[in-house]
């Protein structure tokens, strides 16, 4: 038996793209943002499958903040990576899935992120769990230069170090590195 939930956020943030034509995007503006979260899983011991509390932390990072801060040392499979909506919901998602991995119950079976970016326009991102070890090595935030970014800061660096070769050990090598 699979259960869900779903949690929705509403947070305002600037951001500034670098497309490779003229485009009112390239110049810096913001979005009142509506993020949509749905989990899919099983319960653990405290018949959660993730505490409301830490989903909002990871997701309220991302307010009154500047995208283009957060996000500009992203990788994403080798690729420098913009803010778009595309990828603050994939940025979202690692963010849940790095603190996922930590945790000793593994609860979570797959996940949704939606993110309006004005009330006619959304991206969003599916991710089953058979998904989840290729997807976080395709998605890499500098980690050495940048711990408290990950997971709203709410991951102990310790942690991270365990993420670190957690992901390393499933790809079989280390791609998790500063460049
Ligand atoms: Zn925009």
């Amino acid at each position: 038996m699979i259960q869900k939930i779903y949690k929705e956020f509403n947070i305002s943030s600037s951001h500034k793209l670098d497309l490779p034509y003229e485009s009112k995007c390239n110049r810096l503006h913001g979005h009142n943002y509506k993020i949509e979260v749905s989990i899919g899983g099983i319960v653990d011991s405290n018949f959660m499958i993730m505490d409301f509390t830490i989903l909002s932390k990871i997701v309220k990072y991302f307010d009154h903040k500047d995208l283009n801060d957060l996000m500009v040392l992203d990788r994403f499979y080798e690729l420098e990576v913009q803010p778009t909506a595309e990828m603050l919901v994939i940025r979202i998602a690692k963010d849940i899935l790095e603190w996922h991995l930590v945790q000793k119950e593994k609860t979570i079976k797959g996940l949704q992120i939606r993110a309006w970016e004005t009330g006619s326009c959304y991206a969003d991102v599916f991710i089953q769990e058979k998904e989840f070890p290729e997807f976080l090595q395709s998605y890499v935030t500098n980690l050495e230069i940048l711990p408290m970014f990950h997971a709203g800061g709410i991951i102990d660096p310790q942690d991270m170090v365990k993420i670190k070769d957690e992901i390393a050990a499933k790809s079989g090598d280390h791609i998790i590195e500063s460049k």
